[in-house]
């Protein structure tokens, strides 16, 4: 055994940097702490879970050797029984998996797959190239100082000759392509430090080795900055060693006070991106500009539509005074807020409640216009029926199979309403099978639906209780459970 003790948290504090990605724990994110005995005290290190890496120590340590599995289950101290939670065991166990596969082992593993399928990627052609690139740089002072000794031109046309055929072989590759060869060998010059800067001016990962962080700053300059997950809506997606695949792992939902898993993946090209690629420090105010953008993507809507409402609140003489007097002002502000389109519930009385409660808590407001504003970050503004119906499409298109859209939409519903009522066991179980549904290669019917969760043609991630949602909405076209919470979420 090694002298270190680890053991896993929820952050108590928003205060501990992790030791891997320099970044912030926020606070109730799970960490890791290593702890190692001092002269006088003892030291803790925190990690992320999705930093931590098992040392190659801690790995021997047992015979067979330590795998991530079995560390979670017999080593690591969890004085708040959080592993005790099957879905939290298995998010640690992705986030854990995920970090050693940007390390070592999976290195050996890829280059060890290449040979034998010999589908070699654009960034393994990219490396070969500036392997061969360097080679020949190096190669040729030497070259030239054996022509000043013996005079052998025929030495010299051979290093010419490498070069010229480096410079055919990157002719031969198509534009994009060609692009990021040169990329490649922009970013593979620089220092881990350098390339870092890079992708902290584009909210891009800093963990991994120096060969993905090439891939990250390759990649983003192609084709832009990778952007949020359209499966869970609140994570970044990632970029798998390789280059080919983006995957999201979830992310920390502060409204839920819990970690939200995903398991999207998908290839690169379908990735959703964001521009520009910045090759220097963008100033405060872009930095501010795009967080803003994506912590509420509706702001610039939300914002225009208070502008728009200006005129509507004029005239509007608000007397809060007496509970007749805020009744009023509630219905007289609702009808504002239907003509704008403000996402309240569809029962007027419902709806009338809720403004007037708004009223209540901001007394002191006595501009119109400022609790109009209130309300439209409090509800949001409806999706016009366009929009609802190209985020609808959009997501169908996700699919694997197009047919299986609809009932993608409603597992990834039913999963979005229990993280609503912060049952994150049940949300996290929906999401797996909604990701489950959007990448099967086939269409889910009344024949095949109840299968699904047995025997041979068991889905992963699917139990009985999903499928049998899966049969009701295949043969009914919804499911009692979703039409329950709706309802409640009126
Ligand atoms: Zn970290
Ligand atoms: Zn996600």
């Amino acid at each position: 055994m090694t002298n270190a003790k680890y053991h896993i948290e929820k952050a108590k504090s928003g205060r501990a940097t992790c030791k891997k990605c320099k970044l912030k724990i926020g606070k109730g994110e799970i960490r890791i702490g290593e702890t190692r005995k001092g002269e006088d005290f003892d030291m803790v290190s925190w990690k992320h879970a999705k930093c931590f890496t098992m040392g190659r120590k801690l790995v021997a340590s047992t015979s067979p050797p330590l795998t991530v599995e079995k560390f979670l289950e017999d080593v690591i101290g969890d004085p708040d029984n959080l592993l005790e939670d099957e879905d939290m065991f298995k998010t640690v166990l992705g986030d854990m998996l995920d970090a050693k596969s940007s390390g070592v082992g999976k290195r050996k593993r890829a280059l060890v797959r290449d040979v034998t399928d010999g589908d070699t990627g654009i960034m393994d052609v990219a490396r070969e190239i500036y392997a061969k690139l360097k080679k020949s740089q190096r190669i040729e002072p030497k070259k030239k100082r054996k022509k000043r000794n013996d005079d052998g031109e025929e030495e010299e046309d051979t290093s010419e000759d490498a070069t010229e055929a480096i410079r055919n072989e990157v002719q031969s590759l198509s534009d994009s392509d060609r692009k990021i060869v040169e990329y490649f060998i922009f970013y593979n010059d620089m220092t881990s430090d350098e390339l870092k800067s890079f992708l902290r001016w584009n909210f891009q990962m800093l963990s991994g080795t120096k060969d993905i962080l090439v891939e990250r700053c390759v990649d983003g300059e192609q084709n832009g900055r990778l952007g949020t997950c359209p499966t869970c809506e609140g994570g970044r997606i990632k970029l798998r060693e390789g280059a080919e695949k983006v995957y999201c792992n979830g992310y920390y939902d502060e409204d839920v006070g819990s970690r939200i898993s995903c398991f999207y993946e998908d290839d690169v090209v379908n990735a959703a991106r964001e521009l520009p690629w910045f090759m220097e420090e963008p100033s405060e105010e872009v930095i501010e500009a795009i967080t803003t953008a994506r912590k509420n993507p509706n702001l610039a809507k939300n914002e225009s539509a208070v502008e728009e409402s200006s005129s509507s609140f004029a005239n509007l003489a608000l007397d809060l005074k007496s509970k007749v007097g805020v009744k009023k002002a509630a219905s007289q502000i609702l009808e504002i807020c239907r003509a704008k389109n403000v996402d309240l519930p569809d029962d007027e009385k419902k709806a009338t409640v809720r403004i007037g409660r708004i009223l209540v808590q901001n007394k002191s407001i006595i501009s119109g216009k400022e609790i109009f504003k209130i309300i439209v970050s409090e509800f949001g503004l409806k999706q016009s029926k366009e929009e609802k119906f190209k985020a609808k499409k959009s997501a169908g298109e996700g699919c694997e199979v197009a047919e299986n859209g609809p009932l993608f939409l409603a597992i990834k519903e039913l999963s979005d309403l229990y993280f609503k009522e912060r049952n994150t066991n049940a949300g996290n179980t929906y999401r797996r099978v909604s990701e489950a549904i959007r990448t099967l290669s086939f269409q889910v019917a009344a024949d095949n639906a109840k299968g699904l969760c047995k025997g041979k043609t068991k889905v992963a991630g699917i139990g009985k209780g999903s499928a049998d949602k899966m049969y009701e909405f295949v043969t009914c076209g919804t499911i009692d459970k979703l039409e329950e919470k709706r309802a409640a979420h009126q």
